[in-house]
């Protein structure tokens, strides 16, 4: 018997229809395709920082609740003190924990919106939960909250996922209409703030509203994507019961001692965020002046465009060739034909991106 005959009986057939998701190379490219920060750390603290690396034990394991860096992390990011905290390795792995832990009792069903973060599908799917998308507007990319509720009152899933603003349209969904979808809601409503820092809206001072309430955030888009922690602030209740699926060690001593130590100096990450937004709103200005491309506003750290109709995977691949990579996103929903999606880069990478995609535009 060969290896893939034996995959073939024992791999889960959901799993073997799966495709791995896919990193593209970003080798020698400007790299403006995955929402990260830009810019670097001032010498000062890069030097601080390696001290502090020097000092850890990596011979012991890590305090498996972080209790420091969760300390660290209500103060910084002002969690309401009467919520819990979860810490997860990335909030790919939240997702994932939340998922492990939600059963009903006829069939557990997981709600998200389309098009939106592709790994609420992905991970649904690996847990073996059924997995509801319903359509977002294809105008505006709004909430179509008749089918919402409609899917709600049909499927009873739960579990719901809303990315706040949305990934990778960029928008907020109206939050009356969200707050009609937490009160219809039978299950876990998931409010997934990973562009937190680039807006101003939060669900983060009303989670005491709503007892099916849990905000998700990361790092990672505020900067610190390679140190992968997300985390999740929610009733104790809830909090409490997620959390015995976490693996003990899931936080390793480096990305502990890290986070506290980015989050001790939590100004110098507001002050790129500041920069990064206004960059954004150079980009826009900029993007909406280009010749037939549709700009659709965004509260995050990317912009989303429609171009020409046939001609996204071309203009993406002539911006490679010029050094620059962004997402083409058109094949990966209905909804999203014809759209490619820059991340907001430094003033510098962002005169190059306009300019390469100006070149294909002429
Ligand atoms: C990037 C992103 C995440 C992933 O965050 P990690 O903490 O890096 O795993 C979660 N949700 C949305 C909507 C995102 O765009």
């Amino acid at each position: 018997m060969s290896a893939k005959n034996r995959v073939k009986s024992w791999i889960r057939p959901q799993i073997q229809a799966i495709k791995a998701y896919p990193v593209a190379d970003a080798t020698g490219l400007i790299k403006l395709d995955a929402m990260e920060n830009p810019y670097g750390w001032p010498e000062a603290m890069q030097a601080e920082w390696a001290t502090l690396l020097r000092g850890i034990q990596v011979n012991r394991y890590p305090d498996p609740q972080a209790r420091t860096l969760v300390a660290e992390l209500r103060k910084g990011m002002d969690i309401p003190a009467d919520m819990g905290v979860l810490l997860g390795n990335g909030s790919d792995e939240i997702i994932q924990m939340l998922m492990l832990s939600v059963g009903g009792t006829q069939g557990t069903a997981v709600l998200s919106v389309e098009p939106s973060f592709v790994m609420y599908a992905m991970i649904a799917r690996f847990c073996g939960l059924g997995y509801i998308g319903v359509p977002l507007k294809a105008d505006d990319f709004s909430l179509d909250l008749p089918a919402l509720l409609a899917a709600i009152k049909q499927h009873q899933p739960a579990l719901i996922f809303l990315a706040w603003p949305n990934n990778p349209t960029g928008n907020l969904f109206a939050e009356d209409q969200v707050i009609q979808i937490i009160r219809a809601a039978p299950g876990l409503v998931v409010i997934d703030e990973a562009y937190g820092p680039f807006t101003d809206s939060s669900f983060l001072n009303r989670l005491g509203d709503f007892d099916n309430l849990l905000v998700m955030r990361t790092l990672s888009k505020m900067g610190l994507a390679g140190l992968r922690l997300g985390y999740l602030v929610g009733h104790p209740a809830w909090i409490e019961q997620i959390d015995k699926v976490r693996m003990p060690y899931n936080i390793n001593v480096l990305s502990q001692v890290t986070a506290e130590f980015a989050l001790r100096h939590k100004a110098i990450f507001d002050q790129q965020a500041a920069e990064i937004r206004a960059e954004r709103g150079h980009m826009m200005e900029q993007l909406t002046r280009l010749p037939g491309i549709r700009v659709f506003p965004s509260e995050a750290n990317f912009i989303l465009i429609r171009v020409a109709e046939g001609q996204a995977q071309s203009i993406f691949n002539a911006m490679k060739e010029q050094g620059v990579l962004i997402k083409c996103l058109d094949g990966s929903h209905a909804l999203l034909k014809d759209c490619l999606r820059l991340t907001i880069g430094t003033a510098e990478e962002n005169q190059l991106c306009l300019k390469a995609l100006e070149a294909c535009l002429v």
